[in-house]
């Protein structure tokens, strides 16, 4: 049920949508007060949409841990006021940002949705209108009972509402640019959109936000064991190759992909924890990041 009165939080932190050609035909980043002019069907929209960028648009490629911290701030900071979160951000690192909000914002019960766009939103061709209007129609979807439908952090692209922390990046030019290889599409965008609510993660029960900001970038390696197969798991004990890296004590990676197993190392070592409890916490699924 779309909720007429719902009210979302656009959040502009760089990349292709937020650009328009100037002159020569060059890239720039454009003012993001003047976002209804260039896609002046937001005016349609009965909800409300309030729009917040970064004082510096990035290249997706300059994203890092502190920039991550400042989007959980922007959230915790306008949690209360808003049904949804949409946040536009290039498509290069976009798995990588929403992997560690999945972790960095942990027992949300409102939607995060990160979506971008392989053409700028000033072209005509532009996937970004679709990407942006779908996202932001599903931040303000709600159940019957009126609690909001999405309660993850997702990424919106071509279609598909998939699972941040189990995206990749998987073309440069086609607008189908991510795929969720090892865990089914949440919901998908036709004339109507299909949600899949036995697969939506939802908080603990009785649980309240908890917002987390340190993450330890020391995570250059992922010293894991994680499959190069865009699909499928590792199996350490199949073969001799697995046993023999077993013994010298690297941990299965079971079904993560890359960009998940870099941002959950990054906030286990930020939590402080001690490497027992790493390793117990990385055979866990802690925000749907595994099949166990
Ligand atoms: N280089 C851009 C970025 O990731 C590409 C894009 O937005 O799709 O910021």
């Amino acid at each position: 049920m779309l909720d007429h009165n719902a009210s979302v939080l656009l959040i502009y932190t760089g990349g292709t949508i937020g650009m328009v050609e100037d002159a020569e035909g060059a890239l720039m980043p454009f003012d993001f007060n003047a976002l209804q002019e260039f896609v002046p069907e937001l005016k349609r929209f009965q909800f409300t949409i309030d729009t917040i960028q970064f004082e510096n648009p990035v290249d997706s490629s300059d994203m890092n841990p502190d920039k991550w911290a400042k989007l959980v701030w922007i959230i915790e900071d306008n949690y209360a006021g808003y049904d949804g979160f949409v946040i536009l951000h290039g498509t290069d690192t976009m798995a990588y940002s929403a992997s560690a909000l999945s972790f960095m914002l942990e027992n949300i019960n409102k939607p995060v949705i990160l979506t971008g766009s392989q053409l700028p939103i000033g072209k005509i061709r532009t996937d970004g209108k679709e990407n942006l209007l779908t996202a932001l129609e599903i931040a303000v979807e709600k159940t019957p009972e009126g609690t909001p439908l999405v309660t993850e952090v997702c990424i919106f692209f071509q279609n598909l509402l998939m699972r941040g922390n189990r995206t990749t990046k998987i073309n440069a030019d086609n607008f189908k640019a991510f795929n969720s290889f090892n865990f089914p599409v949440l919901a998908e965008a036709g004339t109507q959109i299909r949600y899949r609510h036995d697969l939506m993660h939802r908080p603990l029960r009785g649980s309240t936000p908890k917002f987390h900001y340190a993450l330890d970038p020391k995570v250059a390696i992922v010293v894991l064991n994680v499959t190069q197969c865009a699909s499928g798991s590792v199996g350490m004990s199949r073969y001799q190759a697995g046993k023999r890296l077993q013994e010298l004590g690297v941990l299965s990676g079971y079904d993560i992909t890359t960009e998940a197993a870099v941002a959950k190392l990054m906030f286990l070592f930020g939590l402080g924890l001690t490497r027992g409890e790493i390793k117990i916490a990385l055979k866990m699924s802690i925000v749907g990041e595994i099949t166990v």
